[in-house]
């Protein structure tokens, strides 16, 4: 940072950075684009291609995407899932051939954001088959905790736009810094419609800092993975809740009363989130997976 001439402005586009970015995820530099967090490119894709077209997605759902989409007029369809929070492929597929002559935008949060469900293969390769007139996005906010991601899915598909996110495995959210995998065709329209100097940087050399010590990241990511897998057993001997299995950094849970479990675990000093006001969530908390020692607190809570 010594080295900056911070009176200078950054990179129109964050070039040094996507550069990295794209030697770190192994993608060509020219589909990557890079913006202060991933929510940013959630707005700009309903920019590019939902805008009065038909954005799909599943219910529940990260809120995000509707929220864009009902903000640029777009029309927002919400599959539900089913009961075990995967997808209903069918009835999914369905919806995009009834709406396939307007098309517009798919959103998959791959792992599913709030349940934690994943996706499977097979179902995405179903969805992409159908998919001639939308892009589709797959937000993969989670990757990293679930060892899967949907790269080989973009590389063999052009409208197929996979989003990624510091703010999770790494760390940082503090930074505020997502970015996106595409063609190039589908970046260069991204860039078009991204501030000018919209990393700023500080934001590019953190993140580049980041980036190439990438060993602190996937060492996290393990012992995430191994705590989530420890408080999921431990909860499942809990007399009344009902946890759900998860690829990301959290857990769903499913309590008698999601109003009076958070109020009772914040008395403690545990801050949940609580999920009951979403699509089929009635009495759900989400806990974020921290560190032993915050696991430990948090089952003991759980217990009491
Ligand atoms: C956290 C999260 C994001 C990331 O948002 P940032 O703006 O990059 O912090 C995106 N999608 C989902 C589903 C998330 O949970």
């Amino acid at each position: 940072m010594a080295d900056v001439n911070w009176n200078r402005y950054p990179e129109v586009h964050a070039e040094e950075l996507c550069a990295a970015i794209a030697r770190h995820e192994q993608w060509p530099a020219s589909g990557v684009v890079a913006t202060s967090g991933s929510n940013v490119l959630i707005s700009l894709l309903v920019q590019l291609v939902g805008q009065s077209r038909t954005v799909l997605t599943v219910k529940p759902n990260f809120a995000l995407y509707a929220l864009a989409a009902q903000l640029l007029g777009s029309e927002v369809l919400e599959v539900p899932l089913l009961e075990s929070f995967v997808m209903d492929v069918d009835r999914f597929a369905d919806a995009m051939k009834r709406t396939a002559s307007k098309g517009g935008l798919i959103y998959l949060a791959r792992p599913h954001a709030p349940t934690g469900t994943l996706l499977r293969n097979d179902h995405l390769q179903y969805i992409l088959n159908c998919s001639d007139n939308w892009i589709v996005v797959i937000d993969e906010a989670y990757h990293h905790f679930s060892g899967v991601d949907a790269k080989r899915f973009a590389s063999a598909n052009d409208n197929v736009v996979i989003l990624r996110t510091l703010s999770k495995a790494w760390g940082l959210a503090g930074l505020r810094l997502g970015y996106a995998l595409c063609s190039n065709v589908i970046a260069a329209n991204l860039r078009k419609l991204s501030a000018p100097f919209g990393i700023s940087t500080l934001q590019s050399i953190v993140a580049q800092a980041a980036l190439s010590n990438s060993q602190y990241m996937y060492d996290r990511v393990r012992i995430v993975v191994e705590q989530r897998d420890r408080v999921y057993s431990a909860l499942q001997a809990h007399p009344t809740w009902k946890t759900f299995p998860s690829h990301g950094n959290f857990l769903l849970i499913r309590t008698p009363d999601a109003a009076a479990a958070h109020a009772r675990l914040l008395a403690l000093g545990l801050l949940v989130r609580r999920q009951d006001s979403y699509y089929g969530l009635s009495g759900c908390i989400r806990v974020t997976i921290g560190a032993a020692r915050e696991n430990d607190d948090f089952l003991t809570a759980a217990r009491s």
